[in-house]
Formats: C-alpha cells, sequence, structure tokens
C-alpha cells in the first residue's frame, strides 16, 4: 500500500480537525471535551484565522442587539478574549474588538484545555480515500515533508472545503462567472489621537480627489475598530480578483494589499490630519482576507428564503442572526459603475434585534462523503446566505456542533455522520449551553 511504504502513517487520533480559526478552534474544543481523542491541524502558526492571523477588528454574529445568539464556545472564548482587551477597544457602533494577541492565547488554552493535540506549520494537501465516500487518510505537509495521518473521521474547518475538494467531494466556487466577493489585507495603526474618533466618517477617503495617483483604492470600504491605546485595527479596502484557492492569486492580492494599505494610511493622513498625522502602519495582516471560497454542495443547501424566513429546522445545531453582507465582486463593481447596477444592492437584509434563523445539521454534511464534516464559512449554503453566516460568531456555533458531532460519531461508532442521531446530538449541544430552537 502507497500510504505504509512512502509515507509514515499516524493512526493516534480518532477525529482530526482541519484548519484552526474559529469554527476549527470551536470544534477541537468540543470534540475533545466529550472525550475523543482530537488532533487540531493548523498550517500557519497560531490559532484563530482570520480573527488573528487575518487581523479582522472585530467581531461581528454575536448577537444583533439582542440576547447573544452565538453561546456555548463562542461566549466562552469572547468572554475570555475580553479579560485581554483594551478598556477602551471597541467599535463606534458598539461591536467588541479583537485583541489579536490575546485571542491566540485564548485559543491555545482554550484547545488544550479542553485536551486536544495542536499541530501548527502542517497543510492538509491531500487525502486518500476508500473509493466508497469514506477518508481513509490525510495527506499533510510540515517540516517533516509528507506524512498521512488516519482517524476515524475528520472535521474540515479550513474555510475552503481543502479536504472535501480534496476528497473528491462537490463544491461551489463564486457565482455564475467563477468570481468571488472581494478580498481585504486587514492592518493596524499605532500612534493614532483618538480625540473626537466617533465623529469621523472614514468612508470620505472616497471619492479620490483628480490625479491623486492611488492605483489601488477602489472604494470607500474602511471599517475600523479600536484594539488598543491609540491603536486602531482596520478593515479597510478591497481587492477584486481574489480566488483563495488559487495560490498565484493569493500571491498577487497580497502584494497588492500591502501597497492598498500604504495607500490608505497616506489617504487617511490626508483626509483626517488631526487623527492620523502621527500615525503609522503597525502591521499588516500575515495572511490574506478571503471572503468567500469554496462552498460544499450539502445534504441540505440553506436558502434566501430560509433566511427571510427566519426558518427553524428539526435537525437545527446553531442559529444566526448576522445580516446578508455580500462584498462586491469585480464585475458587478462594473456594472454599478456603468449604471446597469445599483450600488449596495447585493441586499443587506437587517433582522430585528433577536432574530435569528436556525442551521440544520444536514447543510454541514457534503453529500456522498460520509466520515467528513465540514464547519464555518464553507457549509453548504447559498452565495447570499454565505455572505452571512461567514462571520465568526456563527462559525462558533457550527464548529461547536461539527465537533460534538464527530465525538458522537466515535462514541456510536460506525463514523458515517449521515447516520447521526441528531436529537442526541442537539440535546448534547443544548447541555453545553447552545443556543438552538
Ligand atoms: C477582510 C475580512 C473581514 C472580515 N470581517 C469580519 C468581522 O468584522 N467580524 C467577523 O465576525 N467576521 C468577519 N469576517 C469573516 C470571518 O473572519 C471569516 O469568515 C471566519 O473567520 C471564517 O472562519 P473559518 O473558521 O471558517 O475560517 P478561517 O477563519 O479562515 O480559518 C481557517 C483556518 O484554517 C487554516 N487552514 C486553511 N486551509 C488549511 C489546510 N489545507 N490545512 C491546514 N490548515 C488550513 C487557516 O490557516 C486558518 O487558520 C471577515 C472576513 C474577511 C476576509
Amino acid at each position: 500500500m502507497l500510504l505504509k511504504k512512502e509515507l509514515s502513517l499516524n493512526e493516534n487520533y480518532e477525529v482530526i480537525v482541519v484548519g484552526g480559526g474559529p469554527s476549527g478552534c470551536a470544534a477541537a474544543i468540543a470534540s475533545a471535551r466529550d472525550g475523543a481523542k482530537t488532533l487540531l491541524i493548523e498550517s500557519t502558526y497560531c490559532l484563530g484565522g482570520m480573527g488573528t492571523n487575518g487581523l479582522v477588528p472585530f467581531w461581528c454574529g454575536l448577537d444583533n442587539g439582542g440576547p447573544l445568539c452565538s453561546t456555548g464556545i463562542g461566549k466562552t472564548v469572547i468572554e475570555r478574549a475580553a479579560t485581554r482587551l483594551y478598556k477602551g477597544a471597541g467599535t463606534p457602533w458598539g461591536h467588541t474588538a479583537i485583541d489579536a494577541e490575546g485571542l491566540k492565547l485564548t485559543y491555545d488554552e482554550l484547545v488544550t484545555e479542553a485536551g486536544a493535540d495542536v499541530l501548527f506549520g502542517t497543510q492538509c494537501v491531500g487525502a486518500e480515500t476508500d473509493g466508497e465516500g469514506n477518508v481513509t487518510a490525510l495527506i499533510l505537509a510540515n517540516k517533516r515533508g509528507l506524512n498521512a495521518y488516519r482517524a476515524k473521521v475528520y472535521v474540515d474547518t479550513t474555510g475552503d472545503a481543502d479536504l472535501v475538494a480534496f476528497a473528491g467531494g462537490e463544491y461551489q466556487l463564486g457565482d455564475e462567472l467563477g468570481e468571488m466577493q472581494a478580498g481585504t489585507l486587514c492592518f493596524t495603526l499605532s500612534n493614532v489621537h483618538l480625540e473626537g474618533y466617533e465623529k469621523i466618517n472614514h468612508t470620505k477617503i472616497w471619492p479620490l480627489p483628480e490625479g491623486s495617483g492611488y492605483r489601488h483604492i477602489v472604494d470607500g470600504h474602511v471599517v475600523p475598530a479600536i484594539i488598543g491605546e491609540n491603536a486602531v485595527g482596520f478593515n479597510a479596502g478591497h481587492l477584486v480578483t481574489v480566488d483563495g484557492t488559487d495560490p498565484l492569486s493569493v500571491s498577487e492580492n497580497l502584494l497588492a494589499g500591502r501597497q492598498l494599505a500604504q495607500e490608505i494610511v497616506s489617504r487617511l493622513k490626508e483626509c483626517f490630519p488631526e487623527q492620523y498625522a502621527d500615525a503609522y502602519l503597525d502591521r499588516t495582516a500575515t495572511v490574506l482576507g478571503v471572503r468567500e471560497g469554496r462552498r460544499i454542495r450539502g445534504l441540505y443547501t440553506l436558502t434566501s428564503e430560509d433566511y427571510i424566513a427566519r426558518r427553524d429546522f428539526p435537525d437545527e445545531i446553531a442559529r444566526n442572526c448576522y445580516n446578508l453582507d455580500s462584498h462586491e465582486t469585480k464585475t458587478e463593481r462594473l456594472l454599478i459603475a456603468q449604471g446597469k447596477k445599483k450600488a449596495g444592492s447585493n441586499e443587506r437584509i437587517l433582522y430585528a434585534p433577536g432574530e435569528s434563523h436556525g442551521i440544520p445539521y444536514r447543510s454541514l454534511l457534503p453529500e456522498k462523503l460520509y466520515n467528513v464534516i465540514v464547519a464555518g464559512r464553507s457549509i453548504s449554503a447559498e452565495r447570499p446566505v454565505m455572505g452571512s453566516i461567514r462571520v465568526m460568531g456563527t462559525c462558533f456555533s457550527t464548529g461547536e456542533a461539527a465537533g460534538a458531532a464527530a465525538a458522537q460519531a466515535v462514541r456510536e461508532g460506525g463514523y458515517n455522520f449521515h447516520l447521526l442521531n441528531t436529537d442526541t446530538l442537539r440535546a448534547t449541544l443544548k447541555r453545553y449551553g447552545a443556543n438552538i430552537h
């Protein structure tokens, strides 16, 4: 057999979670706390995904002005991370800010306290299957070269459904033209003068003055959050050709993103000298901000109608309260510029405080793959709904459900997520405080 001859094979774990972002950390915690021997694999060198490496400066999807929507592990992470947050941190709109270093440590603690092992600097680059819909081993790449890991069940929390794609599962990528939401390279500024800060309308950096020479600023997308003393985190600028599954596209957009960040800083200094004259670019994110990747074709696909109807499901394992928030693709921008499409026509349907919809267990299950479950932004959802469930609050909830399901699949034997008793799963999630109807 190829694996035994050519790659070392590790069979020490019952559950392997691939990808240590918010969904992967929640999955690893949930799996390990329920007694499964769990390994969390992360290609970079810290946990947290977009919230840490990506420098996303604040949380979304925790609540929408009503009671907490993302309870369970999400609540635990936010509460522990908040103890490490600068006292004046936050946004003028009341979001809880993120201190990337405090959050890294929080994930390290919660994942290891739950009993999961972590393997940093290790990327899943392939999967072997038995030809009948079961993954038999992951192919991992790290400083030891290529090696194989075999578990009973696998959780794909890569954000791009990498494992599902490697195992031959079906997915969709982008819109009918294959285009995806614009990406962003987030960054932080230090030495900002914060007097009068809440009154600034940052979007005023756009339009650019005639002949300004800024080549990369395409709109006024600037969303700041105070993250420390005189320190501001920015989700700012749009990169309109990002395909996170194409390494060349990622590379080109990282190069462009670093130039874009410098341009935005210069433009902020021009527009708001009182606040930014002395500010300097502290750092850009080490990973590109990719809003949209592969969406699995699952046993159930969450639809816009489900979203609008605030639908509940009998096999519901999470709830989502965030608005539909899709950032325009390259072609959509062109159509807007030509007056053929209304700006902002990616509808941002807002729920009233306390409103939410359910997410069914089936939307985490890839068709024709049985021992793999997916959580985070790549669950089975129509594009507009993906623009909502992708936020970190909701990723915690789907991640926790996937991890609990993985531990249950190990406990029950059979290792087939499609046959799992969802009443048992829902009872487990409720016991741990999950918000499900
Ligand atoms: C620019 C931008 C701004 C955003 N702003 C906000 C915001 O303000 N608030 C909010 O709540 N959400 C925001 N989001 C959305 C949110 O951050 C992401 O959708 C969310 O982090 C997705 O979580 P995830 O766990 O699915 O994936 P990710 O956070 O992307 O984590 C995936 C992890 O898996 C690892 N990985 C990937 N592939 C592999 C592999 N093959 N092998 C091993 N490891 C792998 C990655 O390194 C990463 O750590 C923003 C997103 C972007 C891009």
